[in-house]
């Protein structure tokens, strides 16, 4: 699965490249075709039970994939140097609770960063809580001192860089030079970044999670979740997976791969877009914060700019007073922006947030509602223009 060579070329290369699978999956087409399969024919017995010594070694039986997906994990695994391989599942959602079971025995701990996304949460404080794993949360800005808190009992180390909703950039090498030391395996979700601008097994990460639905996709369409793994991780995460009987369809796979060719011009423009509007909303009396990893004044901006090569599209803004009407008012007039979950289409989305009743081992402290927005690949000034008007709105509402 390893693909050393293009690991050597730049991630824009890698991104067109890597996971070409032209032996098996047709000579001369630029895509991977979608190969839909349950049942593998073996011409004899013999070779049946052959296939049977080697399941990881071609084709074998529909849940363990045909070259469509292999391609498509391959190629994130070429994102990732330092990366054994990649295993890919029906959503970001069962992509972390694969990690976690994998992972997690009875009487084990987990530290799970604070600012994690809220049904990462409800896993730890259902399931894992109920096969009798403790879960202690953490500071997202601990850093080093995370040392503390790691105990006899601690398996793994949970982050989630930028946090959800709140934005908080971590100081990744620190957490896990501070678990390496004890033994303790370390696991990211890298969703908001994605390998392309913040490579984590790079940055001492053990195991590097995306909910490929947001920017791997891209386009809105799709559930999917990735997990990259070191050479000393990868054999038992495959394992637990194989044993959840998490796959997923080629249609899916076709899709997002077609996606991830495009990642890098897609990041760029969220990136610009981004940060037009959230330096435009910055200066705006109505806007008490603005929470965006590349601005100053988002906990952690010093580290984003010491280890992310970029920012994507997502970011919060805090509210200068006003209640939820008034938010509301301000975001249900918006013409350009989308109210719903997710991000990562090339579409623009706002989503009032409560952070407050999410956090254990910290405190929210606002001065108004927040918005978490997702900027899409629209012309800035126009988003700027249906903001102006909403910040108008909640101006009056706020009265
Ligand atoms: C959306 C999201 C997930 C979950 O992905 P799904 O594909 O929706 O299950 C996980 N982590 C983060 C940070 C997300 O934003």
């Amino acid at each position: 699965m390893r693909d050393d060579d293009g690991k050597r070329l730049k991630p824009g290369t890698r991104l067109v490249t890597a996971g070409r699978h032209e032996s098996v999956a047709g000579r001369g087409i630029v895509n991977p075709p979608v190969w839909r399969a349950s049942t593998i024919l073996y011409d004899s017995v013999a070779e049946l039970r052959a296939a049977g010594r080697k399941p990881d070694d071609g084709l074998f039986y529909g849940r363990r994939g045909t070259p469509t997906q292999w391609s498509l994990a391959d190629a994130l695994t070429g994102l990732e140097p330092g990366a054994e391989g990649t295993l890919l599942f029906p959503s970001g959602v069962a992509a972390i609770s694969a990690v976690l079971l994998s992972l997690l025995s009875p009487g084990d701990e987990l530290l799970m960063v604070d600012s994690a996304y809220e049904p990462t949460r409800a896993i730890c404080d259902g399931m894992l809580r109920r096969f009798g794993v403790t879960t202690r949360y953490y500071d997202p800005m601990i850093g080093g001192d995370i040392a503390a808190m790691i105990g006899e009992k601690t398996r793994l180390i949970f982050l989630e860089s930028p946090g959800s909703l709140t934005f908080e950039v971590q100081d990744v090498p620190a957490i896990c030079a501070a678990a390496k030391a004890r033994g303790v395996t370390t696991a990211i979700d890298n969703t908001w970044a994605t390998p392309l601008l913040f490579p984590a097994l790079s940055h001492g990460v053990d195991i590097s999670i995306l909910a490929c639905t947001k920017y791997i996709v891209g386009h809105s369409d799709v559930m999917m979740g990735s997990v990259t793994a070191t050479p000393g991780h990868y054999a038992a995460l495959r394992r637990t997976a194989m044993e959840l009987g998490q796959c997923v369809s080629p249609d899916d796979a076709y899709l997002a791969a077609r996606g991830l060719r495009t990642l890098g011009l897609r990041l760029r423009q969220h990136e610009e877009g981004g940060l037009a509007v959230a330096r435009w909303l910055a200066e705006q009396p109505q806007v008490a914060r603005v929470l965006h990893p590349a601005l100053p004044g988002c906990p952690g901006h010093d580290l984003w700019k010491r280890d992310f090569s970029g920012a994507s599209g997502l970011f919060g803004i805090v509210l200068n007073g006003g209640d939820d009407a008034a938010r509301t008012a301000l975001i249900d007039g918006l013409d350009l922006f989308g109210i719903g979950f997710s991000w990562g289409g090339y579409e623009s989305l706002a989503l009032p947030v409560d952070p407050a009743g999410l956090r254990t081992a910290t405190t929210w402290a606002a001065e108004g509602p927040a918005i978490r927005f997702h900027i899409g690949i629209e012309d800035p000034d126009d988003l700027i223009a249906d903001l102006s008007r909403g910040l108008a709105r909640f101006e009056s509402a706020r009265r």
